[in-house]
């Protein structure tokens, strides 16, 4: 049987709903259409159960406490609510004046970090951005070097959405709780994926996303944790109150069904899916770098999500190594911003010089991939590189023994 291209190999980028999941929702969209807020009659009643179901649902698989789980519209805005209300909540001086609390993130965090932390900083905060080794990863010795006697809030991504590096989260979260810093970890590639228990792991505060683990976009997660310590937050929207206040407006509760149901899932299926991602990602890896030279894998050799490839290719340029794998629906390590392509900051971070940067793909697999989609993907990888080389001088210099690097290029 013919293969349906393009293949989609971006679930990093989003995953498509789980089947299961819309079935869930579907009733909480025309029969159990109430507002959970509805305290007088059964149609709130029941949006009221659903939504209780689903807290249920997600509070089990992070090992947390129903009490814990404040709806929100994704991981964006659960890592909003967390930084900018807990900096709001613990800052040290009043709005207006400088110094009002130290925050400590990492250079590869996503932009739903990095920002919120940067209007932080224009606002009178101070932040370290951590930078990691050059494998990705963010240790809690950095996080201790980093620590001041200010700091309020240390913020660490569980696991990289470009590369897959998995940060030491546990002792990071120990390191925090014995100083008395509240530690808020984006978890949006990780919880779903891997085992999440928020007591063993030392976590405050998780932000998570329906869209990334099978269920539907627009709605997500933040744990916020209730004893030891209570964590309070400012909170970013006001007005009816509900999730305790911590985020008004009437609940998403088609969504929040479906976050729920996808939660359900991915507990039950966890183990098995990762299982069966390394050996198609492992395939994939191996499939590309051994049959060409001068690429490399990109972050942690080992640890890595078992979904996530990023592999540089030497001596191709960027935009036409994605012209030519344009069957494969992947990312690139190049970032559009308004005026011009940039490269990923994230492999910046790992010092990968600019075109090496340019040059690289994100594959990124799913529930759904299959191994004739990833030998697919080698063939065409593989070919792609090998023609972009035949018209790459420099490629030809690299394979007669030249050292790029001595060569004195001639300036006119
Ligand atoms: C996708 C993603 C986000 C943003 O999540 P949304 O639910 O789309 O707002 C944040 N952090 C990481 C690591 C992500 O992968």
């Amino acid at each position: 049987m013919a293969l349906k291209t393009p293949v989609y190999m971006d679930h990093a980028a989003t995953t498509p709903c789980d089947p299961r999941v819309v079935e869930a929702m579907l009733p909480f969209f025309t029969t159990t259409f109430g507002n959970p807020g509805s305290r007088n009659h059964s149609f709130g009643w029941d949006a009221e159960a659903g939504v209780d179901r689903a807290r249920g649902q997600v509070a089990s698989l992070l090992g947390a406490d129903e009490k814990e789980i404040i709806f929100t519209s994704g991981a964006t805005e659960s890592n909003n609510l967390a930084i900018r209300g807990a900096a709001a909540m613990y800052e040290k001086k009043p709005a207006g004046q400088t110094g009002r609390g130290h925050i400590i993130t990492s250079l590869i965090e996503h932009k739903a970090v990095l920002d919120p932390v940067k209007r932080l900083q224009k606002e009178g905060f101070d932040a370290t951005f951590l930078e990691p080794g050059p494998d990705g990863l963010i240790t809690a010795d950095m996080v201790r070097h980093a620590l001041r006697d200010d700091t309020i809030l240390v913020s660490i991504m569980w696991a990289n959405n470009e590369i897959g590096t998995i940060n030491d989260i546990p002792p990071i979260g120990a390191l925090c709780h014995e100083k008395g810093i509240l530690f808020h970890t984006d978890a949006t590639q990780w919880a779903g994926k891997m085992p999440v228990h928020v007591e063993r792991d030392n976590v405050d505060l998780l932000s998570m996303s329906g869209h990334k683990i099978y269920g539907p976009k627009g709605v997500g997660a933040l744990y916020v944790r209730r004893r030891k310590p209570r964590v309070r937050l400012t909170p970013l929207v006001d007005g009816g109150g509900q999730e305790r206040g911590f985020r008004s407006g009437t609940l998403n509760v088609t969504g929040i069904v479906g976050l729920g149901k996808a939660c359900e899932i991915a507990q039950a299926e966890m183990d098995h899916d990762a299982h069966r991602l390394l050996e198609l990602r492992t395939r994939l890896e191996k499939g590309v770098t051994a049959r060409l030279d001068s690429c490399q894998v990109n972050g942690h050799p080992t640890k890595r999500l078992p979904h996530i490839a990023n592999i540089s290719f030497g001596f191709v340029e960027g935009e036409g190594l994605m012209m030519a794998v344009k069957e494969i629906a992947c990312s690139s390590g190049s970032a559009c911003t308004s005026a011009s392509l940039e490269p990923s900051y994230v492999l910046k971070a790992l010092d990968l010089s600019d075109e090496l940067a340019h040059s690289s793909l994100r594959l990124s697999l799913g529930k759904w991939t299959t191994a004739e989609q990833v030998d697919y993907a080698i063939e065409k990888i593989v070919a792609a590189v090998r023609k972009l080389r035949e018209m790459s001088p420099l490629y030809d210099m690299h394979k007669e023994g030249i050292d790029l690097s001595k060569v004195e290029w001639g300036h006119h």
